[in-house]
C-alpha cells in the first residue's frame, strides 16, 4: 500500500509525505523546521524515522528547511547535482545525487527523476512506485514537455501545479516581469495549461489529480479545480477526481489501499 498526503502547497513552503511498506518519504521541505516537523507529526511521523527527503530544485519554497532537517536528524537528501549545488545544501555529508531518467530505488519505493522545464539549475520532478500504486508528484514547471506526459500516464495519483489563471495573473498587480517570468516557457503552469497535459494522457490519465502551487494572488482553489474538471469533462475524462492541495497544513490524504474499507473506517 502506498500513502500520500500533502502537507504545504504553494510559494510560501512545499512539503509531500509518501509511504509504502516500511519506507517513509519527504517531498520538498519547503517550511520551516519548526512547521516540517509539526506537520509530520500530525501525521505520527518523527522526523528521525523518514528514509529521505526528495528535493525537485533549489528554489526555497522547495528547499527551505531541508539541510537542517537532513543535518539534525541525519536524513538523506536525494536530488539532482545541480539541486546539490546549491549553497544551504553543497557539502552535506547526506546528499545522495539523482540522475534524471534513472531509477533508484529507497527501500520499499522505486523513484525516477524526471527533468521539467523551470528557471532552476537541474530542476525534476518524482514518479514513485511501490507494489500496487504509482504517484507522480511535480509543480514548478513552464510548460509540459511531450517527454513528461509519458511520466503522468498510467499514474494512480498525479499532484500537478495549476499556478495561476490566466486572466488573472493578466489583469493582476504583478509588475510586467514577473507576468513574463511565471507566463514563461521556465516558469509556472496556467489552469490552461495543467488541463491541457491532463487531457494528453487520453484515457491514461490518473484517476485521481491534486492541482498544487496555486498563487495566492493569481489563481483561487475553485477557478483551478472547476476549470481543470470541466475540460476533462469535455473530453469524456469527468471519472477523473480534482482536488485541491491546501497551502498550509495537511490537507489532502490519498491510499491506494481499498476505498469501500476506507471508507467505512472513515
Ligand atoms: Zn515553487
Ligand atoms: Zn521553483
Amino acid at each position: 500500500m502506498i500513502d500520500v498526503w500533502a502537507l504545504a502547497s504553494g510559494s510560501s513552503g512545499n512539503a509531500y509525505l509518501v509511504r509504502a511498506g516500511g519506507t517513509t518519504l519527504l517531498v520538498e521541505c519547503g517550511t520551516t523546521l519548526a512547521r516540517a516537523v509539526g506537520y509530520l507529526g500530525q501525521r505520527g511521523v518523527a522526523p528521525e524515522t523518514l528514509d529521505g527527503v526528495l528535493l525537485t530544485h533549489e528554489h526555497s519554497d522547495h528547499i527551505r528547511s531541508a539541510r537542517q532537517l537532513s543535518d539534525r536528524y541525519g536524513i538523506p537528501m536525494f536530488a539532482t547535482e545541480g539541486t546539490l549545488g546549491h549553497r544551504t545544501l553543497r557539502d552535506s555529508p547526506h546528499a545522495r545525487a539523482v540522475r534524471p531518467g534513472k531509477r533508484l530505488r529507497i527501500g520499499d519505493i522505486e523513484v525516477l527523476p524526471f527533468r521539467v522545464p523551470h528557471d532552476a539549475a537541474e530542476p525534476v520532478g518524482f514518479r514513485l512506485a511501490a507494489d500496487d500504486g504509482t504517484v507522480c508528484i511535480t509543480t514548478d514547471l513552464g510548460f509540459v514537455p511531450e517527454t513528461v506526459i509519458p511520466r503522468f500516464r498510467d499514474s494512480d495519483l498525479l499532484v500537478l501545479e495549476a499556478n495561476h489563471d490566466e486572466e488573472m495573473l493578466h489583469a493582476g498587480p504583478y509588475p510586467r516581469f514577473l507576468k513574463q517570468r511565471v507566463l514563461g516557457q521556465h516558469g509556472h503552469l496556467s489552469n490552461d495549461a495543467t488541463a491541457e497535459a491532463l487531457s494528453a494522457c487520453g484515457d491514461r490519465v490518473p484517476p485521481e489529480v491534486w492541482l498544487a502551487h496555486l498563487s495566492l494572488v493569481n489563481n483561487t482553489p475553485g477557478r483551478a479545480q472547476t476549470h481543470v474538471a470541466e475540460r476533462l469533462a469535455a473530453i469524456g475524462l469527468g471519472h477523473v477526481v480534482v482536488d485541491v492541495a491546501k497551502r498550509h497544513g495537511p490537507s489532502l490524504h490519498w491510499s491506494s489501499g481499498p476505498r469501500m474499507v476506507q471508507a467505512r473506517l472513515l
